[in-house]
């Protein structure tokens, strides 16, 4: 394991995921998502199902995110379609297995995009995947103050 993947575990605990143990089963009134078997996945609530909002829609709610990717420098403004493309596909992807993997908002200031994720971890793999996708200079890191928003940047 490398430095930057023990850093990321070490700051797993995320408070939203903490808020006591959700009872089962349970369903998010707003996204639909279910907990069952110990963990938010898609299916179809039972009958008797406890309405609790999952952590990914308190997060949206709070406008409280877990990750944050910024993608830096001239290469994105020049393929802003085909890398916004990238960025839902994963999205797409991880969300179809996770629920609370989500996006919460894509946001451009200035030459920086700015994305906002309801798990550290999809910040993460969309910054794999541009990587993976364009090569340039990606970083990770968690602020040095302990927060526990996990920063991804990318340049080229
Ligand atoms: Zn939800």
């Amino acid at each position: 394991m490398d430095r930057r993947d023990r850093l990321i575990q070490e700051h797993r605990h995320d408070p939203y995921q903490a808020r006591g143990k959700p009872r089962e089963p349970s369903a998010c009134p707003t996204c639909h998502a279910v907990f069952h078997d110990g963990r938010w996945q898609w299916s179809r609530p039972a009958d008797d199902a406890h309405d609790l909002v999952c952590p990914a829609c308190q997060r949206t709610a709070e406008g409280m995110p877990a990750g944050i990717l910024v993608l830096a420098g001239d290469f994105h403004l020049a393929h802003r379609v085909e890398i916004l493309g990238l960025i839902r596909s994963v999205e797409e992807r991880e969300t179809k297995q996770h629920p609370l993997k989500r996006i919460m908002q894509v946001s451009e200031s200035g030459d920086e995009l700015q994305v906002t994720t309801c798990e550290a971890s999809l910040a993460r793999s969309i910054g794999d995947a541009i990587h993976h996708a364009y090569k340039g200079d990606l970083d990770y890191h968690y602020p040095d103050d302990g927060g526990d928003v996990l920063r991804v940047h990318w340049e080229r």
